[in-house]
């Protein structure tokens, strides 16, 4: 089978630890090309310092995966997406909900592929989690996200800039997880975002939701990057039937009454490329804008709050 000629756009964290590693391995695709504004490069392919130099260079690229902070990813996919390419987007898709709506609509109107990846949605026990839900009812559903900003964002200032998200930006990751397991749709009722004094993006976030879901009384969630020691990426989960369950290690595993029923290493990417393959052998898009609107209703409900200045 011929492998999709595919090109990385900006080869930082994300980019290195997952995309080239998962491209290197893939029968799906193949890395032709890279952009780094740095000039990095990855196992010899040609670095571009620009997409618009690598698409003039290489003109047969098929797709790109963007995987630039998400402030400035609307402006690069509209550019990938008229040069010709189908779009991976890293989450969050993009900074606003009206950009990534554009871009939603700027795909189907040129007949690309555009998909918006939810890389926590793409664990077994994520899909066990669900289906207990839909066979036995929600009561009640609590997320703890709390991590080490210093060691998960080492010195990455946007993350801290106007549309870096904050701690929303691993926070965004439970929302999506959050979206596809719940039976019917949540809304943030209030949330408490507390900000570093010298910092544009909330370091913690404490959000309750009202939902549509029969039966469901109790939803929230609590961010915070100020955890010291292990992360704690979980959400404890009650069902109609009174069972506890509990989905940790990000959504890597799934216990239900203190017994372990999922866990399998995480292949986050390499279930993302599989469907990004199979979207583009159907040349259909896949933009789920469900996380990244509770995001948007937090940030418009939200109470401020104020805490000590952060330094790295
Ligand atoms: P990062 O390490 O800061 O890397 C982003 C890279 O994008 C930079 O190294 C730079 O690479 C490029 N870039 C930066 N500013 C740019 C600009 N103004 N225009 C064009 N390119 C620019 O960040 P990251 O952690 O990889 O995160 C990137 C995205 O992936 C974020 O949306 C994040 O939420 C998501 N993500 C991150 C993780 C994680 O574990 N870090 C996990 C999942 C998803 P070059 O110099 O090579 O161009």
């Amino acid at each position: 089978m011929t492998k999709r000629r595919m090109a990385i756009i900006g080869l930082g964290k994300i980019a290195q630890d997952q995309h080239l590693p998962v491209i290197d391995k893939s029968d799906d695709f193949e890395l032709v090309a890279v952009t780094s504004q740095r000039g990095l490069g990855h196992g010899g392919v040609p670095s571009f310092r620009t997409p618009a130099e690598m698409y003039a260079a290489i003109p047969d690229i098929d797709a790109v995966a963007i995987c630039t902070p998400p402030e400035v990813r609307h402006a690069i996919a509209i550019e990938a997406l008229d040069a010709g390419k189908d779009v991976m987007l890293e989450k969050p898709p993009a900074a606003t909900l009206s950009e990534f709506e554009d871009l939603v609509s700027h795909a189907q109107r040129l007949g690309r592929v555009l998909f918006a990846t939810w890389h926590s949605q793409y664990n077994p026990a994520v899909d066990e989690a669900r289906a207990l839900i839909a066979a036995a009812g929600l009561r009640s559903l609590r997320i703890e996200w709390r991590e080490d900003v210093r060691k998960w964002h080492p010195g990455q200032d946007w993350v801290f800039e106007p549309g870096g998200f904050g701690v929303f930006d691993p926070g965004i990751n439970a929302l999506s997880i959050f979206v596809r397991i719940l039976p019917g749709s949540a809304f943030v009722k209030s949330a408490d975002l507390t900000y570093p004094a010298n910092r544009q993006t909330p370091i913690a976030a404490k959000l309750a939701f009202s939902s549509n879901i029969t039966g469901a009384l109790l939803l929230s969630a609590d961010f915070d990057w100020r955890e010291q020691g292990d992360e704690k990426w979980h959400m404890m989960i009650e069902t109609g039937d009174g069972r506890s369950a509990r989905l940790f290690k990000g959504g890597a595993a799934l216990s239900i009454d203190g017994q372990l029923v999922a866990e399998a290493p995480s292949e986050e990417y390499e279930r993302i490329y599989i469907r990004f393959a199979d979207l583009l052998a159907e040349r259909k898009s896949d933009v789920d804008a469900g996380p990244l609107r509770l995001v948007a209703d937090a940030l418009m409900v939200g109470k401020r709050l104020a805490t000590d200045p952060f330094e790295w």
